[in-house]
């Protein structure tokens, strides 16, 4: 199952290796998320390219669409979506009590509507174990009650109670032949509540453990606590995953906080908006300044995307809605994340990563002005494009009042489409919006 390799000397990130029915996992990893038995314009092929070990599938998702019938007459979801490295499911519980429009919560599991039909339905531990049997994951996750972050006192106590409650329940059930299970610590920020939580479910004897409960929009140092606080309580000789995490910077100090997996949506939700990952932060390929950019996204990077195209050509495709520019940024932003825990890996094993951390973490800006530090504002006659793009945009836009439209670096020409798009695809972000924000976590377990 888990055999841990090394540990760092100067920190607690750790070595791995985690043995599954569908192959071996080397840890630290990063798993690509695919919710509905899709990674989100990537294909199986393209992600073997990049070096997946291993991919999220959903619970919630597939029991609803297209449903265990189908996926059971399959033959299980490596079948299904013909992936034959390993695959983890979350239990479902996130999604219901995020994503379900009317809940009641029950001792043994939680009645809720279809966010999609309305339909009543109810899920709890012994279903969700007997759907992630029926999917045949690689990974089981017990079912739990994962709270948000400004839950009071006694909302938090209520979801551990349950969590624990459920996670016996789970550790119980069948499962698929070779299945592992991972249990699940909450408790949000609150040490006393962690450790009680996390003691618990350890006493359960899993097959891994998860830190639920993170980046559920608390603010970072928030979610860095909880790591902190539940860490002690974790055995060392099984693997343990940071679940819906998170950005690349976060990732360096979760694993020198002693973390072994992560999922997050991230590098390819923000792929869709034109935002690409490079070593010190996030760039806007659609911003006027990569018109004319004949750079690859990033200088070095050996995706498909950079080592075959240029960020003028990426901005075009964007530009124009085209499928090959969502697809070349995920490859782009997928191969990143990936790429970024294989040269942790290394360092690990070379007695590097200590330094590694400090210098990604000290040139990692999360943000846009990272742009201004890369190598692409030197040409005068994109300053000058950029310039008299934003003229041109400011003055439509207040012609035409057109304020959903006005987004840095959108050409004027474009302002017409956006709206168009937008109504398009309305109908899932609406869904995943209502429950939550912009944060990893929340994003990873349902639109990614
Ligand atoms: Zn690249």
């Amino acid at each position: 199952m888990f055999e841990l390799l090394l540990t760092d000397p100067k920190t607690k990130a750790r070595r791995g290796r985690l043995t599954t029915s569908h192959g071996i996992i080397e840890t630290p990893v990063f798993m690509p998320v695919g919710t509905q038995a899709s990674v989100k314009a990537l294909d199986n092929r393209e992600l073997l390219e990049m070096d997946t070990q291993i991919i999220l599938g959903n619970t919630y998702h597939l029991s609803i669409r297209p449903g265990m019938e189908i996926i059971e007459a399959a033959g299980g979801l490596h079948s299904f979506m013909n992936w034959e490295s390993p695959i983890l499911t979350d239990s479902g519980g996130f999604q219901v009590f995020s994503l379900a429009k009317i809940r009641k919560i029950k001792n043994n599991g939680v009645e809720f509507r279809s966010h999609l039909d309305g339909s009543l339905l109810f899920l709890g531990p012994q279903e969700s174990m007997a759907i992630q049997r029926k999917l045949g994951s690689d990974i089981a996750m017990a079912f739990d009650e994962c709270p948000a972050h400004d839950s009071s006192p006694r909302e938090l106590q209520a979801a551990i109670d349950r969590t624990i409650r459920w996670a016996k329940e789970c550790r119980i059930q069948p499962r698929a032949e070779g299945q592992l299970v991972f249990g699940i610590s909450q408790g949000g920020i609150n040490p006393r509540l962690r450790e009680r939580c996390t003691k618990e479910i350890v006493s359960l004897d899993f097959d891994g453990y998860a830190i639920g409960g993170v980046s559920v929009g608390e603010p970072e140092p928030e979610m860095m606590f909880a790591v902190d606080i539940t860490e002690p309580f974790l055995p060392k000789n099984k693997v343990r995953y940071a679940m819906g995490l998170g950005t690349p910077s976060q990732m360096v100090e979760l694993i020198a906080r002693g973390v072994d997996m992560f999922d997050c949506v991230l590098p390819t939700r923000i792929a869709r908006n034109g935002t690409a990952y490079t070593r010190k932060g996030t760039v806007n390929i659609k911003a006027g300044y990569a018109k004319s950019d004949f750079h690859p996204i990033e200088e070095g990077c050996t995706c498909f995307a950079c080592r075959n195209h240029t960020r003028a050509y990426i901005r075009h495709l964007l530009n124009v809605n085209e499928i090959l520019g969502l697809k070349l940024m995920s490859i782009h932003n997928s191969h990143f994340y990936l790429q970024l825990m294989k040269e942790i890996r290394t360092h690990l094993e070379n007695g590097t990563f200590s330094d590694f951390r400090k210098e990604f973490v000290a040139n990692y800006v999360p943000s846009e002005r990272v742009r201004a530090m890369s190598q692409n504002i030197k040409l005068p006659s994109i300053t000058e494009a950029l310039k008299s793009t934003h003229k041109g945009k400011i003055a439509k836009a207040k012609k035409a009042k057109v304020s959903k439209a006005t987004h840095a670096g959108k050409a004027t020409k474009n302002v017409k489409v956006k709206p168009t798009k937008k109504q398009t695809s309305a109908k899932p972000k609406n869904i995943s919006k209502s429950s939550q924000n912009s944060n990893n976590e929340s994003s990873s377990r349902t639109i990614s």
